[in-house]
Order: C-alpha cells, then structure tokens, then sequence
C-alpha cells in the first residue's frame, strides 16, 4: 500500500522532470567545480543507503536513481518526489533528468553503461569518478590486464576462448564472469576438467564472458578502501582482513598486524592505482597475502565496499562520508581507527523467506559494543546480504576478534 503511495508520487515527480535541453546541461556545467551541493547516485542499494546517511552532515543532498522505491538507499526517504528518479540505472534518459538537478553524478554500483554515460559525459555533466577512471576496471579481464601493465602483482591470467585450459595453467584455477560479478556470483574454483567444461557450458560457450586466473593459495584475505580527492590528496583506511566462505564476505576484522614492508607496499599499490586512474572518489581493494608476506591484488571495487563497512562504527571518517567528501571538493577525514579492535559480520540471507528477523537483530543489537545496520530488504535469500553487525573490541587481539564474529553469526544463523 505504502509502496502504491510512493510509486504514485514518483510518477508524479516525473512529469515534473522535462527533458534534459542543451541549455540546462550548459546550466549545470557552468556552476561546475563549486558549490556541490546536490549529487546523485547511480543504483539505490544498500551502499547508496549509506551514503544517504553520511550526506547531511557535509550539508550534502542525494538524488537516487534506481528502479524500485522498495530499495535500500529509499528506506527513510520522507519525500521521494525530491530524493529518487525511479528508473534502472542504465536508462539514459532517466540519467540526463538527473544531471539537471545534480552538479556531480557518482555510481553505487558497476553495473552501468560507460558507452551510454559517454553521450552525458561529452555534453559536460560532471561524473566522479569520470567514466575514464572506470573504463579499464569493469571488466574483470581488462582489469587484471590494466594492473599487470602497472607491474603490479597479479595471478596469472587469460581469457577463457575454449572449455580447455590455456597452456600457462595448471588446475586448480579460478573462473571468473568477466562482468557483472558480484558477492561470488559469478567466480568460480575448478579443480577438474569437468568443472572448468561446467562453466563452459554455463556461460553458453561464449568467449567474451569468462576469464581464467591461476588460484592463489592465500594464507589470508586483506582489504583497504583509499581514497583520491578532487585536488589529489590520497588517504588510505586501516588495513582490514576479510574472511570468504564460497567466495561471500562473511566477515572482516581491524586492525591488521602487518610488516612495515607489506604496510608500505599496500600503500604504494594504492597510490598507483588511484593516481594513474586519475581517480576521485574511493576504491576498495581486495588483496591476497601468502604465507611468505607476498600481496597479490585481487580486485578494485570503483566505489564504496563491503570491506569498509566498519569505518562507519569504529573510524574517525567512514568510507561514505570520505566518497562523499572527494567528489564534492571538500578536504578529505582522517581515518584511523577509534577504537582498539572492531569486527564487522555480514547478516547473510539463509532461507526463502519474507522476514525482518527483529528477534535476531535485537539479540545481535543488545552484546556489548555492538550496532546493527538493517538494509531494509523485505525479501530474504539465500547469501543475499540484508544487514551488517560491528563491534568494537577493547584490544586487537585477532583471535578474541575472530571468536566475536563467530558470536555473532551463532545469534543470527542458529539463535
Ligand atoms: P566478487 O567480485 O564476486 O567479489 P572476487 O573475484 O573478489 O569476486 O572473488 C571472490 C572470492 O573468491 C575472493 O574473495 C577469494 O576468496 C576467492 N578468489 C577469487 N580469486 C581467487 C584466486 N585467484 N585465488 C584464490 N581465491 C580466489
């Protein structure tokens, strides 16, 4: 009922959009770099939730565009009609009415299309980061290829054109969905040739959807969120390690024991990425560390990441509010932890089911130092992330960090 009311008014807040003129693009390109004050997000789930909540204090305001009003980032909103543009993400048109309102455009998720976008963008509506600094990383192939020319270290890596392993692999190997991958859709181990023939066959045998890269045997999972203003100040987060169960975040914990070396490393490959992506905005990225303190890069998510979720609790600035700082101009936050320890676990679906588990959550909201960050999904799924828990911790022991977390998946999985 509340959703008819809210689709009504959205229809209502179309017809108050025209079309984008040429006048009004020149409009909002000539108040261009200063002041922003209006950015609008590109997708409607629970990141751009997030950034809602960061915005207001930077005296910032949101335009969502996303298809449903049921979505996250719409939860709270009080008067859709002001704060969405109901329509999927890659409807052009929808993207055009938003830059009328909008000084700055930026993307929740990487699902968009840069060729579409390009059309706006060559007109002057104002992306960060720029479609430039996402071109090379939202294919996962192009990717690896952008940070193998960068020199730095990646597994070994290769289109996947047949169901046979290309010469330079060896089982096991990691099949990955060149685009449109998220949470481990989309990424798959093989051990055996009929494996790697299942993915094959999965993707149509079609050579432009999958890429092959050797497995790394990695003692642990690392991941850091960087960020790049708009004048090119860097600043990194506190090193987070991760943990994956078939390939889904469960949880991730802070702060790492790291050599200086690794540390220095981690903060070069950073740098590098964001300041030859000419960046502005924040990156996560996913990193593998082996047992003998070798990093391997995984991955660059262009945007706000489930492994920065735990700034928002336990840092001095969260990573929203640090996205939200580079691309409006302002000064980046510092960003060192508040706290001695923190554990953040991902509340994942576990059933088919309509469910806003309050029992589980208050159980979860009532140990101590501990907040619950609800998405708001009215639907749950299987592995489906609908909400985070973090808890600050009064040492940084890894262990007490680690038994926490399992704490907290006991009262949301079994409890
Ligand atoms: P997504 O983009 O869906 O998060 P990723 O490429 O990050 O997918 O992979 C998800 C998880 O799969 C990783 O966090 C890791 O646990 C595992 N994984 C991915 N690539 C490799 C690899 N080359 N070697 C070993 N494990 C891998």
């Amino acid at each position: 009922m509340q959703q008819q009311k809210r689709l009504s008014q959205n229809r209502k807040l179309n017809q108050h959009y025209s079309p984008m003129s040429d006048f009004a693009i020149a409009a909002v390109s000539a108040q261009l770099p200063t002041p922003i004050h209006t950015i609008g997000v590109l997708g409607g789930g629970q990141l751009a939730w997030m950034l809602t909540k960061a915005a207001p204090s930077l005296g910032l305001n949101l335009i969502i565009q996303t298809p449903h009003a049921s979505d996250s980032a719409l939860q709270e909103s009080t008067d859709l009609e002001q704060q969405a543009i109901l329509a999927p993400i890659t409807d052009i048109a929808a993207t055009a009415k938003l830059a009328q309102y909008c000084q700055v455009i930026t993307f929740e998720n990487e699902f968009v299309d840069l060729e579409a976008l390009a059309t706006l963008a060559a007109e002057d509506v104002c992306f960060r980061p720029s479609l430039a600094s996402l071109t090379p990383l939202l294919d996962k192939y192009e990717q690896r290829t952008f940070l193998a020319k960068l020199g730095l270290p990646v597994p070994n890596f290769a289109p996947l054109e047949t169901q046979h392993l290309p010469a330079s692999f060896d089982f096991p190997v990691v099949i990955k969905a060149r685009r449109h991958g998220y949470d481990g859709q989309g990424t798959f181990i093989c051990h055996t040739p009929k494996d790697l023939a299942q993915c094959w066959q999965q993707a149509n045998q079609d050579p432009a959807v999958l890429m092959v890269e050797a497995f790394v045997p990695f003692a642990r999972e690392l991941a850091v969120m960087a960020a790049r203003s708009a004048t090119g100040e860097i600043s990194l987060f506190p090193v987070v390690e991760t943990y994956q169960h078939d390939q889904v975040c469960h949880w991730a914990i802070a702060p790492v024991q790291l050599s200086p070396t690794t540390q220095a490393q981690i903060n070069r490959i950073a740098s590098q990425i964001l300041e030859h992506l000419n960046f502005v905005g924040i990156v996560g990225i996913e990193l593998f560390q082996t047992a003998d303190d070798q990093v391997w890069v995984n991955e660059i998510a262009p945007r706000t990441h489930n492994s920065g979720h735990l700034t928002i609790d336990a840092c001095a600035t969260s990573q929203f509010e640090q996205h939200l700082r580079a691309i409006s101009g302002q000064p980046l936050g510092p960003t060192h932890l508040t706290t001695a320890g923190v554990v953040m676990v991902n509340l994942l679906g576990f059933e088919t089911a309509s469910d806003h588990y309050l029992h589980k959550r208050r159980a979860i909201a009532a140990l101590p130092q501990t907040s619950v960050h609800w998405y708001g999904k009215s639907d749950a799924r299987p592995g489906r992330k609908l909400g985070h828990a973090t808890m600050l911790l009064s040492s940084e022991d890894r262990t007490m960090a680690i038994n926490m977390a399992h704490k907290i998946e006991a009262l949301w999985y079994e409890g």
